[in-house]
């Protein structure tokens, strides 16, 4: 468990649910804040959503190699955008979280749906 989880449990009210997470309000998540002061029990979207807004959500690092669009995307990013919009998030902010294109997320998102239609 990271410091700024230790940090919410003994100063945050109790954790809505457990499927709630440690965010921090002051885009300093990454850089090791655990100021209680800076911590809010947020849903795994909600996590995502404010990464993506402060421009610290970076995806797993073995996905960085696939830096230029034209690249082939793996079945663990298209995964991970896919659950995403799962989630509830647009797609535009899918693809920017994965570093995949809005076409072609929407592509895969419209051939995924076309899969789950046959079973
Ligand atoms: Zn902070």
């Amino acid at each position: 468990m990271g410091a700024h989880v230790y940090v919410a449990e003994r100063t945050l009210p109790p954790r809505p649910s457990p499927s709630h997470e440690v965010c921090h309000t002051c885009a300093n998540g990454h850089g090791g804040c655990v100021s209680p002061h800076h911590l809010v029990w947020g849903t795994r979207l909600e996590n995502v959503r404010d990464a993506i807004r402060d421009g610290t959500f970076s995806p797993p690092p073995r996905f960085t190699g696939t830096a230029h669009s034209n690249s082939k995307f793996s079945d663990e990013l298209i995964a991970h955008a896919l659950s995403l919009i799962e989630a509830g998030e647009t797609i535009t902010a899918a693809a920017k979280a994965t570093g995949i294109s809005v076409p072609h997320l929407s592509h895969i998102k419209q051939g995924k749906a076309r899969e789950w239609a046959k079973k």
